[in-house]
């Protein structure tokens, strides 16, 4: 067992040692003034425990089942910013562990959320570029290879790599990264995707450090880029000290044994669930590697809670993206989430809500008068079920009652079901779907994607798009996960093809990331499509026809959804063309808005007022 190293003092007669303290540090000044320390370190619960500070308070020490632990709340209401000591005693042996509280930078309200006005970026930081080539393989660590030849393997990628690209992403035009975690996952295999945390204070060693991730946040938002951090509550990877050592059983589901989750998440929201289907679907766990978090035992809820707090306060981040956010206790993670918002009232959480219908998902949003009076007060849940109806919709024909686009109108009508319709994450796909493209073939067929780019960037919602979606990346999911979060061209050194320049695009991808990076940099600072209402039309001639405008600003979709050319009558359209003539963005023609409009096949226009 080795020293926490990070306090260095030397004493001969050390009463503990202590391997891990979580958090390592934290800020005096925060609106909940009540802090957990987590003290791990062999038969550590047999010291008495003072602290040597006159304003912070020892309120509570609790000690587990195991002796290799210590839980240590204390009440900072008056606590001044500085380092105080955690005095461990036992006999006549001493150990002191310097504890600092910092001054804080900013206000919590100083913090800006992503919000609609945004576009994120997702990233798979071990899938995007390999900027520190010196830190693929880090010794001790279990996993000690990099194959990229091997789809579930690491591959190399990190926070390096990211940093070095982010003039080729702010300059495509997106305004936020969301990165897969980046918290350690030292596991043994196929966890390059990062969601079997083993230490949910540090930043796995592949990627960088904790001081690395803070200097990506800063140069990013010296870009104009948010940053999103990827966390996990509902379940930690088996190498995590605080499963194998575990505190006490009633830290994870089902007494810390292995049962399996039926992924049927649906059972929570369900009035007709067998009481079974509701426990096995959220105490389940992901998987064998994956334990499953108790978030009702009290001392789980407060680690998490702080954990996200910690990277919130510590890198400046904008908002988090929550894994499998149904899978978890409901009433923990309204708490956090309420937490959060009432430290920080302009961050934004979106949560996995992976479910099939705008019923299921609208449930989970803050304020879903489905699910009062229970409220999630989680402010963006994920529009999975428009993600299925766009990967069809740009491919069917489209009449006036069925199929293509009219499938997008139908489910739009659908949208007072949602508390914030506008708060809604929107994607084509993401690194757990297939592809928009699921085969490279396909993509011969551009039209399909400026159609869908098109509509994506401009309905309601918040817009996420995933990396190598704008060179036309293909990725089945048939073919394992690991070939939906291909390597970035060019990430590598030595790669044989650079995508991140206009030279190793092909034609047809360059067409692609033009026409992405033009409508992207539109999009920018458009209060229309960022702030703005959507009216829409019923599908006619096979053209959907909407609106977005806010105040005096507005934006007309016109949108062919068949193989043919239509004359659309525009008498309908009065009250959202209030001009004769426009200029469409996309061809940067002049399109006369009198009597009829032809449209040749699969035609769009996007029209500025
Ligand atoms: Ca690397």
């Amino acid at each position: 067992m080795a020293v926490f190293s990070l306090f260095g003092w030397h004493s001969a007669a050390r009463a503990a040692n202590i391997e891990k303290m979580a958090p390592t540090f934290w800020w005096a000044g925060m609106k909940n003034p009540e802090l957990q320390i987590l003290l791990y370190g062999k038969d550590i619960a047999s010291s008495d425990v003072t602290i040597s500070s006159q304003d912070v308070i020892l309120k509570e020490v609790v000690k587990q089942a195991n002796p290799n632990y210590l839980l240590l709340y204390v009440d900072l209401s008056e606590a001044a910013p500085q380092t105080f000591n955690i005095v461990l005693k036992k006999g006549k042996k001493t150990t002191t562990v310097p504890y600092e509280l910092k001054q804080r930078t900013r206000k919590g309200e100083d913090i800006e959320g992503f919000t609609a006005q945004d576009v994120l970026y997702l990233i798979m930081p071990d899938r995007f570029a390999n900027g520190d080539p010196s830190n693929d393989v880090v010794e001790g660590m279990l996993e000690n290879k990099v194959d990229r030849n091997e789809q579930y393997a690491r591959h190399g990628g990190d926070l390096k790599g990211i940093e070095d690209h982010l003039d080729y992403i702010a300059d495509l035009g997106v305004t936020a990264i969301w990165l897969n975690p980046t918290q350690e996952n030292d596991m043994p295999d196929g966890s390059y995707h990062g969601y079997a945390i083993t230490d949910y204070y540090q930043i796995d060693r592949r990627f960088g450090n904790n001081g690395e991730f803070k200097q990506l946040v800063d140069k990013a938002h010296a870009k104009g880029l948010k940053v999103v951090m990827d966390m996990i509550f509902n379940h930690c990877g088996s190498e995590n000290y605080l499963f194998k050592d575990r505190p006490s059983d009633d830290w994870f589901n089902f007494k810390s044994h292995f049962v399996p989750t039926s992924y049927k998440t649906a059972s929570v929201q369900d009035i007709h669930a067998a009481d079974y289907e509701r426990k096995i679907a959220t105490d389940g766990w992901f998987t064998q590697v994956m334990p499953d978090l108790n978030q009702r035992n009290r001392h789980v809820a407060r680690y998490l809670i702080q954990s996200s707090i910690w990277w919130i306060e510590f890198a400046g981040i904008n908002g988090i993206r929550q894994d499998t956010h149904p899978y978890a206790d409901f009433d923990f993670m309204a708490e956090w989430c309420k937490e959060v918002l009432e430290e920080y009232p302009n961050f934004n959480i979106v949560g996995e809500t992976w479910l099939n219908s705008n019923v299921l998902v609208s449930f989970w949003q803050k304020d879903s008068k489905l699910a009062a009076p229970r409220n999630s007060n989680l402010p963006t849940v994920m529009d999975f079920p428009l993600q299925g109806l766009m990967n069809k919709a740009f491919d069917e024909e489209t009449t006036d009652w069925a199929g293509g686009l009219y499938w997008l109108y139908d489910y739009i009508t659908q949208d007072l079901v949602y508390a914030n319709p506008m708060n809604l994450l929107t994607f084509l796909d993401n690194h757990d779907t297939s592809r928009f493209y699921t085969w490279e073939e396909q993509t011969k067929n551009i039209t399909r994607y400026k159609q869908a780019l098109l509509y994506l960037l401009t309905t309601r919602g918040i817009p996420q798009i995933y990396y190598g979606t704008e060179i036309l990346m293909p990725g089945d999911k048939g073919e394992g996960d690991g070939t939906l979060r291909r390597d970035f061209p060019g990430g590598w050194t030595g790669d044989k093809t650079n995508c991140f320049t206009r030279e190793g695009r092909t034609k047809l991808q360059n067409e692609a990331f033009d026409y992405t990076r033009k409508l992207l940099n539109w999009r920018k600072g458009n209060e229309a499509v960022g702030k703005g209402t959507l009216k829409h039309f019923s599908i006619a001639n096979g053209t959907y026809v909407y609106e977005r405008k806010y105040g005096n600003q507005s934006a007309v979709i016109i949108m062919n959804g068949t193989d043919k050319p239509q004359e659309l009558d525009l008498t309908p359209y009065k009250e959202i063309l209030p001009k004769a003539q426009a200029t469409d963005v996309l061809s940067g023609k002049t399109i006369n808005l009198k009597g009829k409009l032809s449209l040749k096949q699969r035609e769009s226009l996007l029209l500025c007022f």
